[in-house]
């Protein structure tokens, strides 16, 4: 017998072959709003992308031999074709350890997890910890995979200020103020995409304090771990942490300049046993959904961990280092630009005044007037729930960072409307709309 209320015989007379509800609640908005920009380039000026965050792109920025190497040597051996254990081997999963360890934090290869990019650690984090109808907190602006790998499993994001006139420190208050009886994590992004933020030691123990008076776990995503400008200091999250429990989600897409290879992890931090059997065993069921990650660049790790030198990130972060200076004095030059000093990553945010660019009603209008008079591609801060601003990368050859903020300079002269002349010329274009301008006119934008 059947069960009840299942029929027999199921009869289907027409073709309806239907996506899931998991598949339609799962997209990634950078893909739908570039999608949905006009994206046609000025036919004279050869297209300059400042859009996207992939710093293979441009064929500056290469990988280090060693960690070519270690990838061929994993392959010559023969012994990495097969499936390793879902949260990787355990050779593998040593390195990492290894990597990470530090007086003040010690991590076992039981506390690393490895997974399919950093995106996926993410993924094991936010399903391993949120329920349906739970929440996480997150940050705005922010690197929107955190809502899209949310959205699908009907977890809720809730978004916390970051401060752009604090180097994008989080706005505690709110953050705290966004707590609830269903919120079951709080994320944080250091060094940060989309603003190139790093956060002191205080900043961080001040988050700490939060998450322990609620007693709410820390998802770190720190792929941009140790990506920082001279000067500034890195500190993990788990590092400071005596105990709130901490999921550091890394990888060597950013570090190694790989992002191809799809190779991750989430570090455990949990010096009180707070998420015990029950949360280490959901992370470990959930890896079983892919089998665990690739199994060659798994070979590879150890040889890559231990044989890239030091010198190589350094030569890369200097790199960077230049191309943001040089951005940001440039953009500071710009007739309604405020340009946010990043700290580190490959990130910088950039404000626009919009009440000087009346042409434009959005950030989205501006970036894409960008394109089509100046072919240089930049992503608006509706990208990262944050309107008014837009994404550069500073991962491009130099010479064409150049032209490109030459180009950006030109296309504020050619917009920009004084702010006290702004009213007068919007009383020519249209009597009803200066009212409202008037008030949109951000005082005090500049500090
Ligand atoms: C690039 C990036 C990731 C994803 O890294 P993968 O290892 O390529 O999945 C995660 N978080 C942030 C903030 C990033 O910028």
């Amino acid at each position: 017998m059947p069960p009840v209320g299942v029929p027999l015989v199921i009869e289907k007379k027409k073709w309806a072959v239907r996506a899931s509800e998991f598949a339609k609640s799962t997209f990634n908005p950078i893909r739908f709003i570039v999608d949905s920009m006009k994206m046609e380039q000025h036919p004279d000026k050869y297209m300059i992308s400042l859009s996207i965050g992939d710093p293979t792109i441009f064929g500056n920025l290469k990988p280090h031999n060693a960690t070519i190497e270690a990838v061929h040597n994993a392959l010559d051996k023969m012994t990495f074709n097969g499936y390793a254990p879902t949260v990787g081997y355990f050779e593998a999963r040593s390195a990492v350890a290894e990597f990470y360890t530090t007086p003040e934090t010690i991590i076992s290869p039981n506390d690393v997890i490895l997974s399919s990019g950093c995106t996926h650690a993410l993924d094991l984090c936010i399903s391993a910890l949120a329920s349906r109808g739970q929440n996480i907190l997150m940050p705005r602006p922010g690197f929107c995979m955190y809502r899209t790998l949310a959205r699908g499993h009907g977890i809720h994001s809730k978004f916390y200020n970051l401060k752009p006139e604090a180097s994008w420190e989080i706005d505690l208050a709110h953050l705290e103020s966004l707590i609830d009886g269903n919120t079951v994590a709080i994320i944080v992004n250091n060094p940060n995409n989309p603003c190139g933020s790093v956060y002191s030691k205080e900043h961080l123990l001040g988050i700490l304090q939060i998450a322990s008076r609620y007693c709410l776990p820390i998802i770190a995503d720190e792929i941009y771990d140790f990506f920082i400008f001279k000067g500034e200091e890195f500190h993990p999250m788990a590092s400071l942490s005596k105990n709130v429990p901490i999921l550091t989600c890394g990888g060597i897409a950013k570090r190694f300049l790989v992002p191809g290879w799809r190779m991750g992890w989430v570090l455990i931090h949990d010096r009180n046993n707070v998420l015990n059997v029950e949360v280490r065993g959901a992370l470990n069921a959930l890896t079983q959904r892919i089998m665990g990650s690739n199994t060659l660049v798994q070979g590879a790790l150890p040889d890559m961990l231990r044989n890239t030198p030091k010198s190589f990130f350094a030569e890369t972060i200097a790199t960077v280092q230049t191309n943001a200076e040089i951005a940001f004095e440039k953009l500071q030059q710009c007739p309604g630009l405020f340009p946010v000093k990043p700290q580190g990553t490959m990130y910088m945010m950039i404000g626009i005044e919009m009440a000087s660019f009346p042409e434009f009603a959005t950030e989205f209008q501006f970036v894409e007037r960008l394109v089509s008079e100046q072919s240089v591609s930049c992503l608006p801060g509706k990208c990262f729930e944050y309107p008014d601003y837009f994404r550069i990368t500073l991962t491009i050859p130099k010479e064409q960072l150049l032209v490109a903020m030459n180009r950006i300079i030109e296309f504020c002269y050619d917009h920009y409307i004084e702010e006290r002349n702004v009213a007068s010329n919007i009383v020519l274009i249209k009597e009803e709309q200066v009212h409202t301008l008037d008030q949109t006119i951000p005082h005090g934008f500049h500090t």
